[in-house]
This record gives C-alpha cells, structure tokens and sequence, in this order.
C-alpha cells in the first residue's frame, strides 16, 4: 500500500518522497487506524488524507473551517485530475444539490464541508446511503475549549459520526499539540484508540537565536539596515510600538511597511500584498499579521518582545524559511516582556484553569529565553516530538562559545537562602537578600539577620536575579503561578545542597565577571 501511496505522490503532486511524519501519519490511516495528526502549519497536512482518500475505495469527508480556502484547496486537487468538490454556504441550493449528486453517485473522491453542515438533517439524511471511507477533520484543535479557536460546531462531528451507518476511519489534524488540547481531541471527537503522531516542529534550515539584555531598539534598526536586501518581519507587542518602529526605520530610508488591527482592510491589505510580492521588503506587525500567508523566502523574523507562549511563538518565528532556505530567528528577551504578559493574563477575563493554565505556558516561554541548552531540541522538547536529537549547532545556545564554569557554589547560597526565606518570595526579593540590599522590605523581614544574607554582594542584583531565572529555566526552582510568583525548591535543588550535583553554566571568561569566581 505505502508504495501505492508514494507512486500518487509523485503521480499527483510531483514529490518523490513523503516526509518522515507524512509516511508515519498516511501508514496508520491506510491501515485502518483512527489517527491524530499534529504537525506544525506548513508541515504538509493535506496530503496525509488526500494520498489515503485516492487509495480507499469510498468517500473521504473533509471536514475545515476555513470556506476561503475550500475553493483553492477543491480547485488545486482538480487541476492535477483529483475529483474533488465542496459544499458551504457561498454556494446557491442548485449549486449544492448538483453537487450532492454527483457525491452520492461515488463520483467523488474528497468531499469539504465545513462543520454545521454535519448538523443539517438533510446532508445527514443522504450520508447514511453514502460509502464514506474516511472523514478528515482539519483543525481540529477548534472543537477544544483550551484550544485558541473553540467553534462550538465541531461538537457536531461525533454525533454526525455515529448517526453513520458504518463507522469510517478518523483522521484529525491541527497544529496546536498541549496535553489538555490533544486530550479534548481525542475525546470530543470520539476517536478510538487513535495513533497520535507529532512531527516536524524542527527545522533545521532556522538558526534560532535568543537574545539578552540588548538595546532593543539599536538593535533592531543596525539589523534591518544590514538584511534590508532580505525580507523580513519584525513583530512588536503593540500598535504604537509597531508605528514607532516603521518610523524610525522610515527615516533611516527603508522601504519597510507595517500591519496591525488599527489600521482600515484596505491598508493592510495593501501592505500585505506588498510585503508578498516584495516591493517592500521589511514588515513591521503585531501578530496579527501572518495568517494564512504564504511566502516562502522570508529569511528572518525579529521578535521585539517576546510572545506569550511557545506555540505562538513557533508558528510566528516558522515563517522565515519556509523554502528550506538558511533563514534567522532572533528573540529579543527583556524580562519586562514577562510583566506584560502577566498583566494580559490578569486583564483576560478568563475562568481560574484557563489563567493557571496561561501562565504555566508563558513559564515554559520564559524558560525558553533562559535555557543554556539547544533551542532548536527546546522546540522539539516542547512539541515532545519524537525526531532524534543533536545540537543544531547554528542557534545562540549551540555557538554560544563562552566557557563552561561551576556554578555550584553560587548555586547553593541561592538555594539556602530560599530556604532560609521560607520558599515565600519572589525572584527580585531573593536578590536582593543574597545582595545585601538595605532595602526597607528586606529589612522589615528582617532578612539582613540571615547567614545567607550578603553572601553574594559582588554581583549585581541584576546578575543574580538572571542566574535564578536561568536555574528556573533549567528545574532546579520552579516558579509558583500567579502575578507575584514565588520561587520554590525542586528536588534538583534539594541534590545540589546535599552536595550530590554539581551546577555549570556558560560565562564570560573575564575572571571578575565569572559567577564561580565570586565570595
Ligand atoms: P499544512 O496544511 O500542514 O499547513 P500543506 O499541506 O499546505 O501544509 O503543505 C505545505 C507545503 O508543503 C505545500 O506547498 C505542499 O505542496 C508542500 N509539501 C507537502 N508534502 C510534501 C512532500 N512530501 N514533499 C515536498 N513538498 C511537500
Ligand atoms: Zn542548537
């Protein structure tokens, strides 16, 4: 069967191979198995239930939310000799009863409907002398309530599945991979036992890059002036900051546009289009900017600040390089980055799993910004794909050539010194205490009696509070959730103090500056 399906891949699509999840995916549907698929956007989705949907011998439903896209989608499969159709609400009752017809009488290969089609008595009426093979249901993280796209419509899908005959094979695809999401999944949408494949979250072709303590803004304008031959995006946090930033670059003379939700259809289409066809090169946008378009020599994305999790941030940061092409991603991290992020959570109205839930996300960002490990096996960590690991070798983590220091004994007082503060306080009080800071809280506290206090008065509170986060980052504390989160002790910590673990971390080699050099 699978050289069937990559004898069509060629046939139909001019690919001589599938990819690695592809094979995985299509393998499992062709062998009758409900099947879970969650690839990042980009990652070839479709073809996972085109190729099978050619080799059943019924009916594949395609389920999507997307009617703009139906018509390219039905068209491009016609244009090789596919016989495809759709049915939504753009087309008149002629249109869809002519359509249904030629369904029902087998002539139909793949069928896109959009999702309240699977409530209307009349379409379930006629599926039941249907011989559906499959129905694919695409974005299906949308019938998840921790899902960022809850339509209430994909609910429809397990019922309409049992009220068939038959039970055909399930095939769900998104490219949103949380725990609760692909739990709700696969419950909601009623899949048995499905084979559940994550793939393709690395990309080998993106150096990823996080960036500390820059002057953002210096920054970014020296980098646009050097890449300006090369089109880019820089994303900021909001409208103003994206019209300052255009501004500025504007009168450095750069041909750079921008986009947000402030400005009218007609301009942001404008710039889109713009950006796409390359009369203008550089693009500075809110997150708004970037669904749904296709522009494959993007070869790099700037983050001004940094996003409120990782999802976002892969599927933003994915848009350099889709043609495989060497292409940067740079994150520029400041840690007030993470109290706005705290103050949106706050302002969200939102039920009290729902907030936990953003902020154990917004952590694993943070971590992200923090980690001395590979970013690309970061990315994969956190997608828990199952793709083999080697440092990348071309992200910030990887050419970080500073030396590796033993960090153990600095380690230790900021962990005694939590210990000593109850595990009750937050990151910049734990500073301040191991500085020796006069600060009126540490003293109301009382803190200035501790042993530990002091004990790092070298460094700046600035360097210490960094090194918490990166110990944060890396499992030895773990931060409690909530705006004024409270750093608490793991049992990594617990290993370090009872001396059964050693600490290392990547410093500058000027003696002075060196952590490991300090007391
Ligand atoms: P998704 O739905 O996951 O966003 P698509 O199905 O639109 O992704 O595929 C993304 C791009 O990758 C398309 O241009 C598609 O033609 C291409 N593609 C998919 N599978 C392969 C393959 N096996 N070999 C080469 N290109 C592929
Ligand atoms: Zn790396």
């Amino acid at each position: 069967m699978l050289e069937q399906a990559q004898q069509l891949l060629q046939q139909y699509f001019g690919y001589p191979t599938f990819r690695e999840g592809q094979q995985r995916i299509i393998t499992s549907l062709l062998e009758g198995q409900d099947t879970l698929g969650i690839m990042p956007t980009g990652g070839g989705k479709s073809i996972c239930y085109q190729i099978p949907a050619l080799l059943f011998s019924g009916t594949t439903i395609v389920v999507s939310p997307l009617i703009s896209l139906m018509k390219d989608q039905v068209d491009a499969l016609n244009s090789v000799g596919i016989s495809a159709t759709f049915i939504n609400s753009t087309l008149s009752g002629k249109e869809v009863n002519e359509r249904m017809q030629a369904t029902m009488s087998g002539k139909i290969k793949l069928l896109y409907v959009a999702p309240e089609r699977l409530e209307a008595e009349s379409f379930i009426q006629r599926m039941q002398s249907l011989h559906i093979s499959c129905i694919a249901i695409d974005e299906a993280h949308c019938v998840s309530q921790w899902g960022h796209d809850f339509r209430t419509s994909y609910l429809a899908i397990a019922p309409f599945v049992r009220s068939l005959p038959r039970r055909p094979i399930l095939a769900a695809f998104t490219a949103t991979a949380t725990p609760e999401v692909t739990q709700d999944m696969a419950r909601l949408l009623c899949l048995s036992e499905p084979n559940i494949y994550v793939t393709g979250f690395g990309r080998d072709n993106l150096a990823m890059n996080v960036l500390r303590g820059e002057n953002k803004r210096d920054f970014v304008m020296r980098y646009a002036e050097s890449h300006s031959s090369q089109p880019g995006i820089i994303y900021a946090a909001t409208r103003k900051e994206v019209d300052e930033i255009q501004t500025a670059m504007r009168r450095k003379g750069l041909n750079v546009g921008k986009y947000h939700a402030g400005m009218t259809d007609d301009e942001r289409a404008h710039n889109q289009e713009a950006f796409i066809y390359d009369d203008i090169r550089i693009i500075v946008a809110t997150n708004a900017f970037g669904m749904g378009i296709d522009k494959s020599n993007v070869r790099w994305v700037i983050h001004y600040n940094m996003p409120k999790n990782m999802e976002a941030y892969v599927q933003e940061a994915g848009r350099a390089g889709r043609d495989g092409e060497p292409s940067e991603c740079i994150l520029l991290f400041n840690p007030q980055d993470i109290i706005t992020q705290k103050f949106l959570i706050e302002q969200n109205m939102q039920s009290p799993e729902r907030k936990s839930n953003d902020y154990r996300k917004l952590q694993t960002m943070v971590d992200y910004c923090y980690t001395p490990n590979c970013l690309n096996n970061a990315i994969l960590d956190y997608f828990e794909d199952p793709s083999e690991q080697t440092p990348c070798g071309i992200c910030s983590s990887c050419k970080d050539e500073r030396e590796l220091v033993d960090i153990t004994i600095e380690a230790q007082k900021i962990f005694s010194c939590i210990h000593r503060m109850r595990e009750r306080f937050g990151v910049s009080m734990i500073a301040s205490v191991l500085k020796g800071s006069q600060n009126k809280k540490v003293l109301q506290y009382r803190f200035d009696q501790l042993p530990t206090y002091g004990v790092m008065r070298k460094s700046t509170e600035k360097e210490i509070s960094d090194l918490i986060n990166v110990l944060i980052a890396e499992g030895y504390l773990m931060l409690s959730e909530g705006q004024y989160p409270i750093v608490k002790i793991q049992q990594l910590a617990v290993d370090v103090l009872k001396g059964e673990r050693q600490v290392f971390q990547k410093v500058h080699k000027e003696p002075e500056a060196a952590p490991g050099s300090m007391d």
